[in-house]
């Protein structure tokens, strides 16, 4: 079994029922179960500022799916939800990123390991330190360091 971390974000179609829907079909992943989840998290958009806060948070999945397998399953969650693609940093119904899998480090087309911005990324770093402070994300350190770096990012946590 591998130890994965997904994050997951919302700012479209009530954000709190989609994450909530999210984590409920990541337990149905198959080979895989949801061994923990962050709370939720309001943060401000990135890039395209004109749109919604987000709701973002971290779940750790238990799997025995290759981290290819378990990419192809968090965008068949998100077609499910109705995610288009439209455009860079976009409004989205459901994003499901594979942040970290096990110590793997990956460059290919469809899987960038680890998330290649999730090192300087507050609403990504704070769901992962609350569940796991000393994660480590390979090639940057460790997720308490990282968020501590992301000082000027305006995060609340809700719930
Ligand atoms: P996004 O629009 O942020 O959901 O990006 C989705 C695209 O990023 C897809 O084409 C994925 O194949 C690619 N991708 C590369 N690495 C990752 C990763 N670690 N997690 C999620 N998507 C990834």
């Amino acid at each position: 079994m591998a130890t994965a971390y997904v994050g997951i974000g919302s700012n479209l179609g009530e954000p709190r029922r989609q994450i909530e829907a999210a984590l409920d079909e990541l337990g149905r992943v198959p080979r895989t179960c949801v061994a923990r989840r962050s709370s939720l998290y309001r943060s401000a958009p990135v890039g395209h500022t004109d749109q919604p806060h987000f709701l973002n948070a971290v779940a750790r999945l238990e799997t025995g799916l290759a981290a290819e397998a378990l990419l192809a399953e968090l965008q068949d969650i998100e077609r499910r939800h109705g995610r288009e693609r439209s455009f860079a940093n976009a409004p989205r119904t459901l994003d499901l990123d594979l942040l970290l899998y096990d110590g793997c480090v990956l460059d290919t087309t469809p899987l960038t390991l680890p998330h290649p911005r999730m090192h300087e990324r507050a609403f990504v770093l704070a769901p992962l330190a609350e569940i796991a402070h000393d994660a480590q994300v390979p090639g940057h350190g460790r997720a308490d360091e990282l968020l501590a770096r992301c000082a000027g990012q305006h995060l609340a946590r809700i719930a």
